[in-house]
């Protein structure tokens, strides 16, 4: 697979509105977008950091994989992103041909009309990972 660059980093948060004063005021980064992905049960903010953006990630409901990130104690960064150049099915593949545990068999959509597929973090360093690519 080609991987141009690291995408977004996944960052989960309790609340996107206590969060973003930090991002925006201190660190003077600016949400260019909030969405809601109810297929994932959380809402979105982005923000740009140079060519990599930064995803806050609020559950928006128990049930949400962020919910339970957070309730088990997680915080912080929850998943990296790479930007795949050559097709999300392709890399999805040549994982799978390499014994990498995937979460997602197929490439399915995710925030910011993205084509996204996430591989298990058994797999992968202990690093949640996504692959994903503009939709088509
Ligand atoms: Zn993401």
């Amino acid at each position: 697979m080609k991987i141009s660059r690291i995408d977004h980093l996944g960052i989960a948060v309790q609340s996107i509105d206590d969060a973003l004063p930090y991002f925006e005021n201190t660190l003077g980064l600016k949400c260019y977008a909030i969405e809601e992905v109810a297929d994932q049960k959380v809402k979105t903010a982005f923000l740009k950091v140079g060519e990599v953006k930064i995803e806050l990630l609020e559950p928006t409901s128990p049930e949400s994989a962020i919910a339970k990130f957070i309730e088990n104690g997680g915080k912080g960064v929850h998943h990296v992103a790479f930007a795949i150049e050559d097709g999300v099915a392709n890399a999805l593949a040549e994982c799978e041909a390499q014994q990498i545990r995937l979460i997602d068999k197929a490439p399915r959509m995710g925030a910011e009309n993205m084509s996204i597929a996430f591989l298990h973090p058994k797999s992968t360093a202990g690093i949640l990972t996504e692959l994903c690519e503009p939709a088509k």
